[in-house]
């Protein structure tokens, strides 16, 4: 008889943006006259730029032409995207890779979701508490996570606090862990780790046979010279770690989808039988080659001129947009006397709600009273209760509009 893998009907419906999509498509029927303006979802709002879009339009003539045209590609990627990936993205930071420890993907969601695939059922796993999803969902899927408690937690997953208490700096496991996800900058809390704090985890992770697998979705957003854009600017960390970057807020590629993976080649984990030790970048190639037929020639072509001398102007211009949001945001909500965290070198803002107030109860006094759509922080995981995240990937005008609300806003009321 066949059966379904029973994890998935252990994992619950994700309820998170529908319950926020519910509640304000109700504000809106009762409401039609509201503008309501919305600083929740963590999407892009301005266009790819000019260089990729130009890159798009000659990669798609290549198309049209027998002697230009490409089929299948290497499911690692072109090399023209991994050679250009270590010089413009790694050397800059002293780092030297191969370009065969980088794999091309459609995007950081994919690889982190996926990766668990080469790795055993028998690890133990630590996720920061509040969380990207993905990577708790992904290893319920993978038979790690075992049950789901009532106080929202996995019972084979450790959670690492990050909250006002630590600084949002992850205190090191307790107990014995096999593999920790880590993303700094954070999502959704918007925090980081200086190189100093991050090298507490390298060390802890090679002293300890850990499997770091680090999310640097964010890296492009760092304004600040104390912190790492990558985990291998820390010494050894090619030992232990794995890191996964996104083009999707760095350049505008959350439709477009273009992302990758580096797996060093050093990085050796033992089986599940015996003293072996094997390579993961040959274990992840496996994986590529086996499950995914490459990124398309075009998207590829896209992300590469990302890294031109006028690609990399026109994507720090994006960038620099939304950090003017996230200041903006950030000035505001201090302004009227709330507590914020991010925002300096992300573009999450995390406000403590004021004493007394859910991170429910907020969103909806937000969506009430000045008609501005947030995310509660409960839905990141239990430490996220008692927070709101702020989005500055929206557009200038709204932010501007929603902070001048806020600005007359009697909160207390
Ligand atoms: N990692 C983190 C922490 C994210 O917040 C996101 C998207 O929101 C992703 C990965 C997914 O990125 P991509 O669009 O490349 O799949």
């Amino acid at each position: 008889m066949a059966k379904i893998n029973d994890n998935f009907i252990k994992l619950p419906e994700s309820y998170l943006f529908s319950d926020i999509s519910k509640k304000v498509n109700t504000y809106k029927t009762e409401h039609p006259e509201a503008k309501v303006i919305r600083m929740g979802i963590g999407d892009v709002t301005l266009p790819l730029t000019g260089e990729v879009i130009q890159s798009l339009h000659a990669a798609t003539d290549e198309m049209a032409q027998a002697a230009t045209f490409k089929g299948y590609g290497p499911e690692q990627g072109y090399r023209f995207l991994t050679e250009t990936i270590v010089k413009e993205a790694y050397l800059p930071l002293g780092i030297q890779l191969d370009p065969e420890e980088i794999f091309i993907s459609d995007g950081a969601k994919s690889d982190t979701g996926n990766f668990g695939d080469i790795l055993s059922k028998e690890n133990r796993i630590a996720v920061t508490d509040p969380v990207y999803p993905v990577y708790i969902d992904s290893n319920v899927m993978g038979y790690r996570a075992g049950e789901l408690g009532s106080n929202g937690k996995w019972s084979n997953i450790v959670y690492l606090p990050c909250t006002p208490d630590n600084n949002f700096v992850p205190a090191l496991p307790q107990e014995k862990i096999d593999v920790v996800y880590l993303c700094f900058p954070n999502n959704p809390t918007g925090t980081t780790l200086t190189r100093d704090q991050l090298k507490v985890w390298v060390d802890y992770a090679i002293k300890n046979d850990v499997l770091i697998l680090f999310d640097a979705a964010y890296e492009a957003f760092i304004t600040e010279k104390e912190v790492p854009h990558s985990i291998y600017e820390i010494e050894n960390a090619k030992k232990v770690a794995v890191e996964f970057r996104s083009f999707s807020k760095t350049a505008g590629f959350t439709g477009t989808r273009c992302g990758y993976t580096v797996v060093p080649k050093e990085l050796l984990l033992s089986c599940e039988e015996g003293d072996k030790k094997v390579s993961l970048n040959k274990l992840w190639n496996r994986r590529q080659c086996t499950k995914f037929n490459g990124t398309p020639y075009i998207i590829q072509k896209a992300a590469e001129a990302t890294f031109s001398p006028k690609g990399k102007e026109e994507v720090k211009a994006l960038i620099d947009y939304y950090m003017s949001n996230a200041k903006i945001i950030r000035e505001s909500l201090e302004n009227i006397g709330m507590k914020v965290f991010g925002g300096v070198n992300s573009p999450y803002i995390w406000m403590k709600t004021p004493e007394g107030f859910s991170s429910w109860e907020m969103f909806d006094k937000l969506l009430k009273e000045v008609n501005i759509v947030t995310t509660p922080g409960v839905g990141f995981g239990p430490s996220g209760e008692g927070f709101i995240r702020f989005s500055a990937l929206g557009n200038r005008e709204d932010t501007l509009e929603a902070m001048e609300r806020i600005k007359h806003w009697n909160i207390k009321k």
